[in-house]
This record gives structure tokens, sequence and C-alpha cells, in this order.
């Protein structure tokens, strides 16, 4: 059939059904019968009536219960829009003698459709800002960028599903969004659901607790793309994990797109559970790094660009060469800067950069990195607590953390090997330094571990830098 929707018109479909159950033969066919579905994106759907008159009347009788219905049975608020087409009188006949059937299957005018591609909306969940056409492309994430366009080109078939993992302010978010943003402009009949792992979790509990997963459930279910941001932070979450892999289950199956974002490599999440650390693990898994000094430059011209600012480049540089952390924190310079130009209505230059920058350019040097700092960001990482990192166990669920930490200790900080022992639980420096070898020698063999340790250090930098 031709109706061309982004899938509510099943909900619709189902809503009407639930109407006729539940009223009056003659009041459904009074009111409901003339009304025929047209079109929906993921902010409303569009049905057209034969009058203002009868428009208004099913407003005022049924608009409510009309809302709540197609929210229960999609998980989406969508308002709902009328449109008065004007039925030619055999039509009225039509569905008059052969019940709703007719009525909600019209085919809407060719017309109104081709306007509606014109004009499709953005999507409601994605920030429009977040397009392939706004990414710099550059050495440190080229593969995930190259990724995620082909996906956005065809969903659900090559790459899928697709894990996207870095550290913070790389641009995990801004790529997953621009796979939703590409494929809900681009193509016709394509459900695009984007979500936080968190409100995914959130939504979860209050199905739960409200007794009503089935509204859940086609939410998700009925996606042809689905997006899950951050899924670190189903860690520990037990029952959102198993709702989420017969998610995955159903939506693989039916050869549906996932794209997943996460801060870390999956193989270093913990208390996840191993059936679904098996599903993120299929398909294609593509991490983002820092960017280099080539790449932050072309970053921070493409934004100036955007702001339509004239900076010179003295100035450019100078923020280049010290941010280097991350792109967020490159916006967040310049945000500052331009905010300060405009309050005091001067042109940016290499001294008012220099001067409202310099807290942000502290030199990393300028830190108090203590030993207590490196246990306590990684046992947090690894779901551990500082007493389990210096504790006598020993088991592979602690032992590697806390590899892993002495390594970071002897790699930033001035203590010796038998400094970073004592305060290890009091080991032996030759424990630390075999510590140090083993991690040397897994990052030669797994690609993922050093991203892993580099995370680590720039969060632990991050957190002691006095400022
Ligand atoms: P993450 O989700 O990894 O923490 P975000 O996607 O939120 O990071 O990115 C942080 C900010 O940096 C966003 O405003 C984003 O638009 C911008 N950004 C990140 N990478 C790039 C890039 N390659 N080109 C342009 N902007 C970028
Ligand atoms: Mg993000």
């Amino acid at each position: 059939m031709a109706v061309v929707d982004s899938g509510y018109g099943i909900f619709w479909t189902e809503a009407l059904n639930q109407f006729q159950e539940e009223l009056s033969e003659q009041e459904f066919t009074m009111w409901f019968n003339r009304i025929s579905y047209l079109r929906s994106d993921d902010s409303r759907l569009v049905v057209s009536v034969p009058s203002s008159f009868y428009r208004d009347q099913v407003k005022q009788r049924y608009l409510s219960s009309i809302e709540e219905k197609l929210f229960e049975l999609s998980g989406n608020k969508l308002a709902i829009e009328f449109e008065v087409h004007k039925l030619e009188t055999s039509a009225i006949k039509d569905s008059g003698t052969n019940g709703h059937k007719n009525a909600r299957t019209k085919v809407p005018n060719p017309p109104a459709e081709a306007q509606r591609r014109r004009t499709k909306r953005p999507h409601g969940s994605l920030n429009r800002e977040y397009t392939f056409v706004n990414f710099v492309i550059g050495q440190n994430n080229s593969f995930a960028a190259n990724a995620a366009m082909a996906i956005a080109k065809n969903p659900g078939t090559a790459y899928n599903p697709c894990l996207i993992y870095g550290g913070v302010g790389l641009g995990k978010t801004h790529l997953v969004q621009a796979i939703g943003n590409a494929v809900h402009k681009d193509l016709d009949n394509i459900k695009v659901v984007y979500v936080t792992a968190e409100s995914f979790t959130t939504e979860f509990i209050q199905a739960i607790r409200e007794k009503n997963t089935q509204r859940f459930k086609n939410k998700y279910r009925y996606a042809d793309v689905l997006l899950i941001d951050d899924i670190h932070f189903l860690q520990k979450k037990t029952e959102t994990q198993e709702e989420l892999f017969h998610t995955f289950n159903a939506l693989y199956d039916a050869n549906k797109q996932m794209v997943f974002t996460c801060d870390r490599p999956v193989s270093e999440l913990r208390d996840l559970t191993d059936r679904l650390r098996s599903r993120f693990e299929r398909g294609l898994n593509v991490d983002l790094q820092p960017p280099s000094y080539e790449t932050r430059h072309a970053i921070l011209n493409k934004k100036i660009e955007q702001l339509t600012l004239t900076i010179p480049e003295e100035a450019i540089s100078l923020i280049c060469n010290n941010v280097t952390t991350n792109v967020r924190d490159i916006e967040a310079a310049l945000t500052k800067l331009v905010a300060y130009a405009e309050l005091v209505n001067k042109n940016i230059t290499a001294e008012i950069t220099r001067q409202q920058l310099k807290d942000m350019f502290a030199s990393p040097k300028q830190t108090n990195i203590t030993m207590d700092l490196i246990q306590r960001t990684v046992a947090d990482y690894f779901n551990l607590s500082s007493q389990e990192l210096k504790s006598k166990k020993r088991t592979r669920v602690v032992a590697f953390p806390r590899q892993v930490a002495m390594y970071i200790a002897r790699d930033i900080t001035e203590y010796s090997t038998t400094e970073v022992g004592l305060e290890f639980g009091g080991r032996d420096h030759t424990t630390v330094m075999h510590a140090c070898q083993r991690i040397d020698a897994r990052m030669r063999t797994d690609p993922t571990l050093e991203p892993t340790i580099q995370y680590l250090i720039r969060s632990i930098k991050d957190q002691s830098t006095v400022r």
C-alpha cells in the first residue's frame, strides 16, 4: 500500500480497534468512521476529517483519549493534527456502507505527500546541529565517521550492530545523532528512535511501576533504527539489561539497525551480563581518539565559520596548542572568548585569548596527582573500591585493574616502584615492575587497552588540575 509514514499508522489502526470495542456501535460509526489516517512523523500524527464541524466535535469529545491511547501504544507523545478534506459523496457512501476499514486505509493525496517531503520536520529527540556536514573528520575519528555514514545510507545492512566508544567530549553523541538525522531526513518509512541508556532505564523502571510494559516495548521494538547513547550507564542495571537483550534480539532478527555508544571498550564494562556483552561485541566496534593538533585546528575553524566570526590565526593556534583534551573543551574555550569579546565589544586578539583563557591553559604540570586519586579513578572505572585495589585479592577481576593503576602511577607520577608498592597494600617493588611489564605487553596485543589507559589518565589529570 502506498501510504507513507514514520510507522505510526499501525498504532492508529490499533487505537481505532480499541475505540470500537469501548464505544457503542452507533457512537463509533458516527465519529470514527470518517476519520482517516494520513501520515505521521515522530512528533505528530495527521488524520483527515470531512469538515471543520466534524473536526471540532471530534476534538472536543475524543482528542485527549485519542492522544492518551496513542501514547499508550507507541510510547511517544504524538500531537494529533486534523486536516479537512471534503470527501466526494461517493466516498462518504463507501465508508458508510463498508464500515471504518475503508476510511482508515485511505491513501493520501499526492500533492499532500509531495509537500510532506519538502517540509519534513526535524526529528523530535535529535539535535539538529549534529550532522555529518558539521562533523570534522580527522585521523582520530575517520573510521568511526565513515562507518556511521555507511550506516546512515543503508541502515540494517552492513554494520549491525555498531558500537562507537571513546572518552568524554570526543563526538560520540554527535556521530550517533548524525546517523539519526541523516536517516530521518533522507529515508522514508523509517522510524528512528534515539535514547540515552539512562532514559531507557528510567522509562523501563517507570513502565514496570505503572504495570505497563507494552507501551515501552512498542516504542523500542517497532524502531527501524535504534540509537542508544552511553551504554556504560547500564552497568549493574540487571533488569534493564535483560529488557535490552530481548529488544536487541527482536530488532536484530528483523534486520533493524542498532548503534550504541560507550565511554570504553565493551571488554572493560563490569557488571554486564555475558549475553548482552556478546551482543554489543557483535558487528562493528570502532573507537574515537582525542583529536590531533591539525584536527583541533580544523574543528575550531569550522566552529568559527559557523558563528561567522573572524579570529586571528595567532589566537586560534594558541587555543589549539593549549586545549588538547577533547572537542567539548575546545568549544567551551571558544564560547568563553566570544562571550567576553561581545561583552566588552572588542575584537578577539591573541592577547585577549591568553588573558581570558588562562585558567583553561593552566599548565598540566601544575597538578596534584595523588596515589589516592589514581586508585579511586581506576577503581571507579572498574566498579571496584579502592580497598579492593589495595587488598590481597588476586582474582582477575581485581588483579588486572590493580596492574592498570600501578602502571598509570608509574607513568604519570614521580613515585618509585617501591613507593607505589607500598601504596598498594605493601607490595614488593618487583610486583610493581611486573605489573608494568604485563600492561606494556598487553597493550601490544590488545588495541583497546591503550585508549582505556589514556582515558583514565586524562580523567585523573582533569580531576587533579589546580585551578
Ligand atoms: P561525547 O558524546 O563523546 O561526550 P559529543 O558528541 O557530545 O561528545 O561532542 C562534544 C561536542 O564536540 C559537541 O558539541 C560536538 O558537536 C563537538 N564535536 C565532537 N567531535 C566533533 C568533530 N569531529 N567535529 C565537529 N564537532 C565535534
Ligand atoms: Mg555523549
